[in-house]
C-alpha cells in the first residue's frame, strides 16, 4: 500500500512540471505490431484527464491504466494528451501478406531418416504448435518417410499410424538400418519408490507413450507382433505422479513410473520434494506492468515466500532461481528433473498478446501440459481465485517448455495480469505477495489431499 501512494504522490508532482502520460506498452513511440488491435498501458496522476485520440482513458486509483485500440493497416497515429503535454505514437500494421500454398507430396517410394537429436518432436499434424506433440524421441532412431507438406515430413509408423516431424530435426544418413527391431527380453524391478520397465531391443525404434487410464506404450516396427506394433498397458496404482521414459544402453527402452507418496492428511506437503520456477530473471524482465513494476521481481518476491512456507509444512523445496538472474528454459527443467522432483510449479504474471486486447483481461490462470498435471492445474486455480479473489481467468492445456519437459506434474501459474491497472496495483503489495505464497501452498495441500 505504501508503495503506491508513494507512487502516486510522485505521479502528481511530476505533472505539477507538465509531464506527458507515462506510457509502458507499447515500447517505443514508433513500432510495428501485426494484429487488428493493440493496448496502450501506463500510468498517469489520476486527477488529470487523460485522451488517446480524444477517447478518454479509465485512470485506476494506483495510477495504471490499460486502453485497447484498433489497428488499420499501414500506419496508426495516437495523440496522447494529458492537458498537459501531447505524446505522439506511430504504430504500423504490417499489409497482410499471404502464405504461399503448400500442397501435400506422396512419395512414390518411402524414404529412410533418422532423427538428429535427442527430444525431438514427433507431431499428429504438420504444424509447429504446442499441443499436437504426441512424442519426443531420441537421437539416432529410423524413421520411414512417405511424403512432405511445408516444413515437414510425413512418418509412417505403422500401416494406419501416421506422425509428422520437422525436416529439421531428421537426416539421411548411410546404411540405415530399417529393418524391424526384435524384443530380447523384458525386465519388470519394483522398487520402494517406483516401478521400472525394462524392455531390451535389437536397435532403437521409434514409440508413443499416452496417458490414458494408465500409461499407454506403443512400440513401432518391431518384429513378429501384428503390424510390427508392440503394445504394452501399464496400469497407474492409485493417481499419476510423474513417470518418464528413456533408452538406456542404446537400446533399452525403460519406462519409470513413480509410485504415489504415502500421505498424512494434516501434513500432506510432508517429505516430498517441490520445486519452485520463479518466471524470467536477470535482463529477461517478463511482462512490464502499468506502473513499471517488472513481472520477473514480483514472481521472486512470490517464490520466496511461496518457499519459506513450503519449508515450515516439511517439505524439501528447490529453487530454480532465489535470486535476480537469467536461467534457460531448459535449466529449469534440469534442476527439477535431477532433483527427483514430486511436483513443479513455475510462476508467472501475465500479459496478453496484442490479438485479444478488446477487453481488459485480468485474473488468474493455471496451465498444464500433460495430462497428469490437470487436477493440479484446476485445485491450485480453484484455490487461487477463491482466497485471492482474482478473476477466474481458467486451466488452460499449453505448449510450455517447463511443463513440457518436467517429469512430474508440472504447472505454470499465471498470479494476476501485469497489464491489468487492479490487478498491477494488488500485485505489487507485499501483502498480496505473501497472500499469494499462502494460497498457492493452500493448492497444493488440497491437490494431495484430493488424490489420496
Ligand atoms: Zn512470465
Amino acid at each position: 500500500m505504501f508503495r503506491i501512494i508513494l507512487l502516486l504522490v510522485l505521479l502528481c508532482i511530476s505533472t505539477i512540471s507538465a509531464q506527458a502520460a507515462q506510457i509502458v506498452y507499447p515500447k517505443s513511440d514508433s513500432v510495428v505490431i501485426n494484429s487488428d488491435k493493440t493496448f496502450f498501458i501506463g500510468n498517469e496522476c489520476p486527477e488529470n484527464t487523460l485522451k488517446i485520440n480524444n477517447e478518454q482513458v479509465e485512470i485506476h486509483p494506483s495510477g495504471g491504466f490499460f486502453h485497447p485500440v484498433k489497428l488499420q493497416t499501414g500506419e496508426n497515429v495516437f495523440t496522447i494528451d494529458n492537458g498537459e503535454e501531447v505524446i505522439i505514437y506511430k504504430i504500423t500494421r504490417p499489409e497482410k501478406s499471404t502464405p504461399p500454398q503448400t500442397k501435400q507430396i506422396n512419395y512414390n517410394s518411402p524414404k529412410t531418416f533418422i532423427t538428429k537429436s535427442n527430444n525431438v518432436p514427433l507431431r499428429s499434424t504438420p504444424v509447429d504448435s504446442g499441443l499436437n506433440r504426441l512424442q519426443h524421441l531420441e537421437d539416432a532412431i529410423a524413421l520411414n518417410i512417405i511424403g512432405e507438406y511445408g516444413n515437414f515430413y510425413k512418418v509412417q509408423l505403422a500401416r494406419d499410424d501416421y506422425a509428422w516431424i520437422s525436416k529439421n530435426d531428421v537426416k539421411t544418413a548411410e546404411n540405415i538400418d530399417n529393418k524391424p527391431a526384435k524384443i530380447q527380453s523384458y525386465i519388470y524391478d519394483e522398487l520402494p519408490q517406483k516401478r521400472v520397465f525394462t524392455l531390451k531391443l535389437s536397435k532403437k525404434v521409434p514409440y508413443i507413450l499416452s496417458e490414458t487410464s494408465g500409461l499407454d506404450l506403443v512400440v513401432y516396427n518391431v518384429d513378429g507382433f501384428y503390424e510390427n506394433k508392440y503394445e504394452f498397458h501399464i496400469n497407474k496404482t492409485g493417481k499419476p505422479f510423474g513417470y518418464k521414459i528413456y533408452y538406456k544402453n542404446r537400446t533399452e527402452l525403460v519406462i519409470e513410473v513413480k509410485n504415489y507418496p504415502n500421505i498424512d492428511k494434516k501434513t500432506p506437503l510432508k517429505g516430498l520434494t517441490i520445486t519452485v520456477d520463479p518466471g524470467h530473471g536477470g535482463d529477461e524482465y517478463g511482462a512490464i506492468g502499468c506502473l513499471c513494476d517488472k513481472e520477473k521481481d514480483i514472481n521472486l518476491a512470490i517464490s520466496l515466500k511461496l518457499r519459506d512456507y513450503l519449508q515450515s509444512t516439511g517439505a524439501n523445496v528447490v529453487m530454480t532461481r532465489d535470486e535476480d538472474k537469467e536461467i534457460p528454459l531448459y535449466d529449469r527443467v534440469t534442476i527439477s528433473n535431477r532433483a527427483n522432483s514430486d511436483i513443479f510449479i513455475s510462476i508467472h504474471n501475465n500479459a496478453p498478446p496484442d490479438s485479444s486486447a478488446t477487453a481488459n483481461p485480468s485474473g488468474t490462470s493455471v496451465y498444464w501440459f500433460y495430462p497428469q498435471s490437470k487436477l493440479l492445474a484446476a485445485k491450485m486455480l480453484e484455490t487461487l481465485t477463491c482466497e485471492l479473489g482474482t478473476n477466474n481467468d481458467k486451466v488452460r492445456g499449453e505448449s510450455f517448455a517447463v511443463i513440457r519437459n518436467t517429469q512430474s506434474p508440472a504447472i505454470l501459474i499465471e498470479v494476476g495480469y501485469m497489464t491489468d491497472p487492479e490487478d498491477n496495483s494488488k500485485l505489487i503489495t507485499e501483502e498480496f505477495q505473501d497472500k499469494a505464497a499462502q494460497a498457492i501452498l493452500h493448492g497444493l495441500e488440497n491437490y494431495l489431499n484430493d488424490i489420496q
